[in-house]
């Protein structure tokens, strides 16, 4: 095909779909900058830090970014240059906090209407933190009501803690999120991890 050509539908093509075109970014040690949420960037984060040279391109979309005088493969993965520290804590956030307890009640083993439930109640002081907030259904939370676990029995199946990312990524290889580009699974290895 001729060059130009491939330009122009390659231009074509990008301009319905480019918002679907996130890069996956990784660390300069190849592993993702985080999980939770998936590091991604959109195509104009990811075309700025090419020409920054910030980072280093390792897998493109067939697909290409075209301005007067230039034209680059839309990258799908790319590296940063420079190592930056990892956080060691996840943030507290109702995905993480879910994906800690696996999506299931803490009371019952149900994965169905799942809340949050204060283990020690906020009316005798508990507070909203890693240690005392659990994944709980709407009919368990609705029962345990503002009670302190021994008045009412109910104990949550795993004493609440605080994750490290490491835990929560363990813990994510069963629940991948729902898009994933191919060429992000040699850097996730989702799959490889759960046939292991
Ligand atoms: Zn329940």
């Amino acid at each position: 095909m001729n060059r130009a050509i491939g330009f122009y539908l390659g231009t074509v093509v990008m301009e319905a779909s480019l918002d679907r075109c996130p890069a996956l970014v990784l660390n300069a040690d190849y592993q993702p900058l985080s999980y939770y949420p998936l590091s991604l960037w959109s195509w104009q984060e990811v075309v700025k830090a090419v020409f920054l040279e910030r980072v280093q391109v390792l897998s493109a979309y067939d697909r290409l970014v075209r301005s007067p005088g230039f034209a680059m493969e839309l990258p799908s993965v790319v590296a940063l240059k420079r190592y930056i520290q990892p956080a060691k804590y996840p943030a507290f956030t109702r995905f993480n906090l879910f994906l800690r307890d696996s999506f299931v009640c803490q009371y019952c083993g149900t994965r169905h209407d799942l809340t949050f439930d204060h283990v020690i109640p906020r009316n005798r002081g508990g507070r909203t933190t890693w240690e005392n907030v659990v994944a709980a259904c709407a009919p368990c939370n609705l029962r345990k009501g503002g009670r302190m676990p021994k008045a009412c029995g109910m104990h949550p199946y795993t004493t609440p803690y605080q994750p490290t990312v490491r835990q929560l990524h363990d813990r994510g290889r069963a629940f991948p999120p729902n898009y994933l580009h191919d060429s992000w699974s040699d850097f996730l290895y989702w799959d490889a991890e759960l046939e292991a």
